[in-house]
């Protein structure tokens, strides 16, 4: 008999998640993670409001900043501020390391058995069971297994859901996490007219199919860059050129806390359930190709998946896990497929950035459609039909080049 309903590998934000559910779900639970937490996670760390309600506890510890909105910068220096009037959904920021670190504690406070430090090098499926081995050589039994070990996931190249992530369908990122104080965080990302509440900057055109930003935490930014991998050949020169001028038009000399480079998904993988097994969060390539953001999908895959595991060990029957792959498609993924088209689009070239950015700057609702994207007032579907229209009729020529 396997030793476990469930083994979930990867700690973040879709395993944690998946872990504690799974638990809560009344199944016995082992996850595993390379990492001793707290660990570092290359991130922004922009959270949606839609995450607060996803969790089931409160996150208000690991909060840095409110924020009621985004400046967008456009590829001719512009600033396009989109603030919605009413805030009623804010963002928020957080330092990954804290956030991920409570994520896991709440998987292992319900009752998942957690091991860190335990790095899996070999995943083995048989008719009845998984086993797992680890790289201190420790092997462990279950009946089902949840991929949740990010864009290299081993679990997915191990048992064949794919065989990596083609350069187009990837994006390479930096990320600095810069000291510089809380004033100046509030200098540079706060909200003009004096509501406390800051903003997400975005800075176009300076990276292909791809931007820069600025995103602040209590005393330190957040300032990275990423764009699709089979766009750039050198990230790291084009980044630290551009962060030169960012520290040059600040007046601000940092101190570094860590800076690291990282890729993520843009595309779902085609197959994330096979035989005793599924996929969740970046190993299952649910981020959204047009903003990154990966932590809300992560979060909600780690349910859904919880939920099918449940059902497969209380039938006995792997092909339950099949409605994971469903209820994903229903939801997730036709949200992230509006992203990938919104991308595709204003990534495509200098003259549709402008474009878009010029809408933007003129047209109130266009501003408001951008704002409402950050809490999730809106959904990604809602906002491109709205955009859409709204392009159509205040400037219809435009509108039809973009697809040209
Ligand atoms: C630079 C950058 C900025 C981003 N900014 C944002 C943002 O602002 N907002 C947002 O929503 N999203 C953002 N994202 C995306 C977000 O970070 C991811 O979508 C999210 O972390 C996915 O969570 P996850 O749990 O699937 O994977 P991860 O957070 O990557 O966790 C995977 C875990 O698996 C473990 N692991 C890996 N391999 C193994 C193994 N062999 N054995 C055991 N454990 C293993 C790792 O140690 C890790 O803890 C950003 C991504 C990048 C790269």
């Amino acid at each position: 008999m396997a030793e476990y309903d469930v083994i979930v590998v990867g700690g973040g934000p879709a395993g944690a998640t998946a872990a504690r559910k799974s638990v809560q779900n009344g199944l016995n639970v082992l996850l595993l993670d390379k990492a001793t937490f707290p660990r570092n996670k290359p991130c922004a760390g922009g959270l949606k409001d839609f995450v607060l309600e996803l969790l089931d506890f409160d996150i208000s510890s690991v909060i840095h900043r409110k924020i009621s909105g985004v400046a967008l910068f456009a590829p001719e220096g512009y600033r396009v501020d989109c603030i919605p009037e009413d805030r009623s959904k804010p963002g928020w920021t957080v330092m990954r390391e804290d956030f991920d670190h409570l994520l896991l504690k709440k998987a292992s406070e319900a009752g998942a058995v957690v091991k860190e430090g335990a790095e899996v090098m070999d995943v083995q499926e048989s008719a009845r069971e998984i086993t797992v081995t680890c790289m201190d050589g420790n092997s462990y039994t279950s009946n089902y297994l949840v991929g949740a070990d990010g864009i290299n996931s081993i679990v997915a190249k191990q048992l064949g859901f794919y065989k990596g992530w083609r350069k187009d369908s990837a994006s390479v990122a930096i990320e600095i996490e810069a000291e510089v104080g809380s004033e100046k965080v509030k200098e540079i990302c706060g909200e003009p007219g004096g509501y406390d509440a800051e903003l997400l900057l975005l800075y176009f055109g300076d990276f292909p199919h791809g931007y820069a930003w600025c995103f602040p935490k209590k005393t330190v930014l957040s300032v990275g860059a990423c764009c699709r991998q089979d766009k750039v050949t050198n990230i790291r020169a084009g980044y630290d050129a551009w962060f030169e001028r960012f520290k040059k038009a600040h007046d601000i000399e940092p101190k570094i806390l860590s800076d690291s480079a990282s890729r993520f998904p843009l595309r779902p993988a085609e197959t994330i359930v096979k035989g005793r097994s599924l996929l969740i969060g970046d190993a299952a390539g649910l981020v959204d190709a047009f903003t990154g953001e990966g932590i809300p999908e992560a979060i909600e895959s780690g349910i859904f998946a919880a939920d099918a595991v449940k059902d497969a060990v209380r039938g006995d029957n792997p092909q339950t896990l099949k409605s994971y792959e469903k209820q994903c498609q229903k939801t997730i993924q036709s949200e992230l497929k509006v992203s990938q088209s919104l991308a595709n689009v204003f990534f495509k070239n200098a003259k549709n950035m402008d474009i878009l950015c010029r809408f933007f700057r003129d047209d109130p609702y266009a501003r408001y459609l951008i704002a409402a994207s950050i809490g999730g007032l809106l959904s990604q579907k809602e906002i491109k039909k709205k955009m859409t229209f709204r392009m159509m009729k205040t400037m219809p020529k435009d509108a039809l080049s973009l697809y040209m």
